[in-house]
């Protein structure tokens, strides 16, 4: 106390000689971690135990000694007992906004009985008021007694103001309640529509409120574009679901839209997540008439660049090969809409180069993303040369001439350890054991000199780093059949997946100055774990969990007891 009383005043004497006034604590810090064990991703001093946070900055990052001496009455104290400090993470791959309305919309898959199923859903009723549609579900009625298709009269009762078009799994029929029938116009009447069936009621010959197939467009059509309310609503529900997973800044590949939301939270002063915002490529000349650099806006929000996209996935045998699928001959996937007519990729690219615009291209198939790289190429060729830091999303199957020309062109790889495993489970039957040795090569891509960037591709797979960097360092598929690793020599260490979630997310968006490491005047961005994953054995990195975290100098997550 005596101590900091005299530094209190040491303090007062220089910020009044400094002619400064608005801090009275003067050299003390709002928040101080100490006894931790800090990774702070800076190759000079990587480690330390302590971390002080003033205003939205850390001020310092050192021994626990050291940091102590910052600590004034107004510090937040924490003790970490021990446990590990990482920078914030940063996924470098959502779509974060329909990610919220995913979080927000009704779970129905866990329904095993009718009653809860109309539970759930009169639930949902009350919960959003009346007039709001009640959406989305992934019901499964196999588990119900008897075995029967939900009917509209189950839930009519329980959802006489809210329409209700909630889906079957697999995604090829819905439950309609009245009301939304009713908004559709579907009667005893309506015409069947061709590849569609409207189920009825044998006894009466009423639809019962399942429509299968193009059947389900009718009541599709008439769903509304959420309110902007809802899509603010859905933010929040994103936002608060990055901050219980450690995550403090995310790349939305998304749209206009998207960015517009998130201005309004920044506005308001409740985003709690750094969103950096890449809009479709077909946007290209808006964005070069407001003569838009790459990155644009504040720390806060960003409109990052242009996404594009070259092909489409393996799961649905639409990623474009050389060769055609293993198990399907007579195709080697298609290239995506956007590369038509032909040549109208390689003049939006260039001309976004021109501009100084970010490029973030979806490439999955081998001859996708070769064609990208000879695109990037001549782009480069033709403009010469400049920090583009151009990023090929995805980047999953790679002919093994291909790889270096990542590290020469200076590329992004953003990849998704997450779907390396879970794809790992088929994607041999898909492609091959010989085009499998090149595939979801992210230790083959650092070698050559590509920067990785890891993300999740969240809704795709789940919006959790942790998880993530569990897939990156064992590559264990989630069927247990690969132990040891599937593809294992594309295992990359502890350290490099968290850089990969940190510093070089931030090094994908221009922000390392500001950003994805710890040290004095970068963003007090941090998340604390409930073990040291890099200590432990790589195959408990999944059950780590987030203990806390903090954005811009506050604690939005979590506590350490
Ligand atoms: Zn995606």
């Amino acid at each position: 106390m005596k101590a900091n009383c005299r530094a209190m005043a040491l303090i007062l004497a220089l910020t009044v000689l400094a002619g400064c006034h608005k801090r009275p604590e003067g050299n003390m810090v709002d928040l101080a971690l100490v006894n931790g064990k800090v990774w702070t991703g800076d190759a000079a001093r990587p480690w330390a135990e302590a971390v002080a946070v003033r205003g939205e900055k850390i001020f310092a990052a050192g021994t626990t000694a050291e940091v102590r001496k910052l600590v004034g009455e107004g510090t937040k104290l924490v003790d970490l007992g021990g446990a590990l400090v990482l920078p914030g993470f940063i996924d470098s791959h959502t779509h974060f906004l329909a990610g919220g309305f995913a979080l927000k919309s009704i779970a129905l898959r866990e329904a095993k009985s009718r009653e809860d199923f109309v539970a759930r859903i009169a639930a949902k009723a009350r919960e959003l008021g009346p007039g709001r549609w009640i959406l989305n579900g992934d019901w499964d009625h196999q588990p119900f007694d008897p075995v029967e298709l939900p009917r509209r009269d189950w839930i009519d009762a329980v959802t006489p103001d809210n329409p209700v078009c909630v889906n079957r799994l697999d995604g090829h029929m819905i439950l309609a309640n009245s009301a939304a029938l009713k908004l559709a116009g579907v009667t005893r009447a309506t015409p069947v529509p061709p590849g569609g069936e409207i189920v009825v009621d044998p006894a009466t010959g009423e639809p019962t409120g399942i429509l299968k197939d193009t059947a389900m467009d009718l009541v599709y059509a008439q769903i509304p574009e959420p309110a902007f309310a809802e899509k603010l609503e859905a933010a929040e529900a994103s936002i608060r679901h990055a901050a219980a997973n450690g995550v403090t800044s995310v790349h939305e590949m998304a749209d206009a839209a998207s960015f517009e939301v998130f201005e309004e939270l920044a506005r308001l002063g409740r985003l709690t997540t750094r969103v950096h915002v890449y809009i479709p490529i077909t946007e290209v000349d808006l964005l070069v008439r407001l003569k838009m650099k790459s990155p644009f806006g504040g720390p806060y929000l960003k409109l990052a660049g242009l996404k594009a996209f070259m092909d489409g996935s393996l799961g649905s045998a639409t990623a474009c090969f050389f060769e055609p699928y293993t198990d399907e001959p007579g195709t080697s996937g298609l290239l995506h809409g956007q590369m038509y007519p032909e040549g109208i990729m390689e003049r939006r690219i260039l001309e976004a180069d021109r501009a100084g615009l970010q490029l973030a291209v979806h490439a999955i198939g081998d001859r996708a993303n070769s064609l990208l790289l000879d695109m990037y190429g001549k782009a480069v060729a033709a403009n010469g040369p400049r920090d583009r830091r151009w990023r090929v999303e995805h980047a999953q199957h790679l002919r093994p001439a291909d790889i270096a020309r990542f590290g020469k062109l200076g590329l992004v790889a953003a990849v998704q350890p997450y779907h390396a495993i879970d794809d790992g489970r088929w994607a041999e039957g898909k492609i091959g054991p010989e085009r499998l040795k090149t595939t979801y090569a992210f230790e083959s891509l650092r070698r050559a000199g590509a920067v990785l960037a890891f993300g999740s591709d969240w809704t795709v797979a789940p919006l959790e780093p942790l998880m993530g960097i569990y897939a990156a360092v064992t590559r264990r598929t989630p069927d247990g059949k690969n132990p040891d690793g599937w593809v294992a020599g594309e295992k990359v260490t502890v350290e490099q997946a968290v850089r990969a979630y940190t510093v070089n997310g931030a090094w994908a968006e221009f922000a390392e100055s500001s950003k994805g490491t710890i040290g004095p005047g970068k963003l007090a961005d941090l998340v604390v774990l409930d073990r040291d994953i890099f200590s432990i054995a790589p195959e408990g990195i999944g059950e780590a969990k987030v203990r806390m975290t903090v954005f811009d100098g506050r604690i939005v997550h979590g506590t350490v007891r």
